[in-house]
Formats: structure tokens, C-alpha cells, sequence
């Protein structure tokens, strides 16, 4: 199995402010992170990769300074980073992003191995249009599963995926053929911490970096800004409100439920208190 994770490098948003008086976003000193969302879908490949075997390629589309996020991609398990970098890609919206994407993936396919899965995150928290996905479906005519909080079952003899999808007032449970893209929802497991064996070979690793035209790119009036009919006509910041709401009472949770969701958030950890349990126990009565 190969399967492609599509991560963006962005702005930490906690730390990003917007210039009072041009209204634009101030990115200097503002530290990058991966979209916290693509650790989702990272995380849920590398579950299927510990199940099925087979292999990860994390996938960029940015600067040459991307290359520290697909690093780190590394650090958790993925086996190949590729990052897409060249000026034609400069001011690039969704639609060219989708395009230089999509090229992208095919040629990966090429070179890696046919793909089984793409994922991306369900969006990001800088650009935050969840476009990016479902366009690259539709650009390579793939199959979409979006919004998808568990991957129920793959069988990969029938070529067939079976998932979980949260929609508005309610679950679906929706089945469809490979090759596929999933947008993954946010908090539906959390990334690992890597191995050791992993870090180190992160560090090392070759990053593959393909230009427009190692990637394959045939039109390149598709790209960057040329290829964007988007217009940014307004970035401004909201302004501050005056009144805010006041705090009634602050309703108890009962303890049960609040260890629930912490064990639901951080699954290790349930693990890892039984067996210090355990060895606590087997120390006590020796
Ligand atoms: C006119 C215009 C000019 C722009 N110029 C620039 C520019 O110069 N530089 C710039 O950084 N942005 C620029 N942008 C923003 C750019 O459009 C978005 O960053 C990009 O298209 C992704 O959209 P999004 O962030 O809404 O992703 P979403 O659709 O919210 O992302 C969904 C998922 O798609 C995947 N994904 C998204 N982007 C990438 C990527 N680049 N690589 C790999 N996977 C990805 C991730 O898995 C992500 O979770 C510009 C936008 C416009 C409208």
C-alpha cells in the first residue's frame, strides 16, 4: 500500500497579528508549524501503514523553508517527503494549488508506486477555505470521503474503503473504491510521538524537492498567481467588542466524563497508567 499525506507549513495562528493600518497580515517573527489539522490525517495513515504495511509520502507545496515541516512529518514515521517548490507557484489560490498538487501526486505515483489513499487535513487554519482536498479529488478523478473521523475498514483485495463521516446532524457511514482522498476531521485520534530510530533518520533523510518542471507541471499558466482568478478584495481584523458575556455559574463536570474524554484524546495514556498500575502492584507484593 502507498499512500500520500498532503501537509501545509503555516503561520502559527496563535501568534499572528494584523497591521493596524495596512490591514495586512504580519508574518515577521511569526514561528511555522504543520497545520495541526494534517496531523490528523498523518496520524491516521500511519495507523493504516502499521496495519497493512506499505509505505507514507508526506507532500508539500511551499517555500524552500516548507522542508523543516516535512522533517518533522519524518520524525513520525512518514518514509518519503516531497516537497513541491518553485516562484511559478508564488501566489498560487486553491485552484492553482489543487493544480500543482494534483500534478504532483500523479508523478509520486509514477516514481513511488500507485496510490491508494490520499489524505489531507480537513483544512487550514491560515487559508481555511477546505478546498484544497475535494480539488485535488476532482482534479486527479479520485473518489472523496471528507469530513471523515474513522477509518472503519479497507480491504485492499476488493479495492475497497469503508468510513465514518460526521455530517450535520448525524454520522454516515459511506463506503467507496480506491483510489480515494480523505479529509480528515480534527481531534479523531492524536500523532504519535516517533521513534527515536525515526528522528534520527529524519534528520539525515533526503527530501525530494521537485520543481514545476521535475514535478510534471505541462501548463504552466496554471500556477502561481497567472493561474489564481481568486481576488483578496479585504483582510482586516475584527474589531474588539465592548461587552462581554458574564459568567452565571460554571457547570461541574463529573469526574468520569472529564477522564473520559482525556483517555478518548490521548489513548497511550490509558495504556501506560494501567501498566504503571500493574508494576506498582507486582512491586508491592514482592
Ligand atoms: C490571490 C491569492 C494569492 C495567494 N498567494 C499566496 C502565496 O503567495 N503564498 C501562500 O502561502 N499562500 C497564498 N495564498 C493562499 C493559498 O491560496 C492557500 O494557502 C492554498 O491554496 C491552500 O488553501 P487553504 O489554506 O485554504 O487550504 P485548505 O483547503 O483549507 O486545506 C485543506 C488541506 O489541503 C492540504 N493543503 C493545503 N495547502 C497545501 C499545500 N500548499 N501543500 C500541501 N497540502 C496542502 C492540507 O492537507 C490541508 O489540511 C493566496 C491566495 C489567494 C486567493
Amino acid at each position: 500500500m502507498h499512500n500520500v499525506v498532503c501537509i501545509k507549513q503555516v503561520p502559527d495562528s496563535a501568534q499572528i497579528r494584523v497591521h493596524p493600518v495596512t490591514n495586512t497580515i504580519m508574518r515577521q517573527g511569526v514561528p511555522t508549524i504543520i497545520n495541526p489539522y494534517d496531523l490528523f490525517a498523518l496520524e491516521a495513515a500511519l495507523v493504516l501503514r502499521d496495519r497493512f504495511g506499505g509505505e507514507i509520502t508526506v507532500l508539500t507545496m511551499g517555500p524552500p523553508s516548507a522542508e523543516e515541516s516535512l522533517r518533522k512529518a519524518l520524525t513520525f514515521g512518514a518514509d518519503r517527503a516531497v516537497l513541491l517548490t518553485d516562484r511559478w507557484f508564488a501566489g498560487s489560490d486553491t485552484l492553482a494549488t489543487t493544480y500543482a498538487l494534483a500534478t504532483a501526486i500523479r508523478k509520486i505515483g509514477k516514481e513511488y508506486g500507485p496510490t491508494n489513499l490520499i489524505f489531507t487535513g480537513k483544512q487550514t487554519i491560515d487559508g481555511d477555505t477546505a478546498q484544497v482536498g475535494p480539488g485535488i479529488a476532482k482534479r486527479l478523478g479520485v473518489m472523496q470521503l471528507t469530513y471523515v473521523a474513522k477509518i472503519k475498514s479497507l480491504d485492499l483485495a476488493a479495492g475497497t474503503i469503508e468510513a465514518e463521516r460526521r455530517a450535520e446532524g448525524g454520522v454516515q457511514i459511506l463506503q467507496t473504491k480506491l483510489p480515494c482522498l480523505i479529509t480528515m476531521l480534527e481531534a479523531t485520534n492524536q500523532i504519535r510521538r516517533g521513534a527515536m530510530t525515526d528522528a534520527l533518520r529524519a534528520a539525515r533523510a533526503q527530501i525530494v524537492k521537485w520543481s514545476a518542471q521535475d514535478a510534471g507541471i505541462e501548463d504552466i499558466s496554471k500556477c502561481g498567481l497567472k493561474g489564481s482568478p481568486t481576488v483578496v478584495k479585504r483582510v482586516f481584523a475584527p474589531s474588539a467588542r465592548a461587552e462581554r458575556a458574564a459568567l452565571v455559574e460554571a457547570a461541574e463536570q463529573p469526574a468520569q466524563a472529564l477522564i473520559e474524554a482525556i483517555f478518548t484524546h490521548q489513548p497511550q495514556l490509558e495504556t501506560d497508567l494501567a501498566t504503571l498500575a500493574r508494576s506498582a502492584r507486582s512491586g508491592a507484593s514482592m
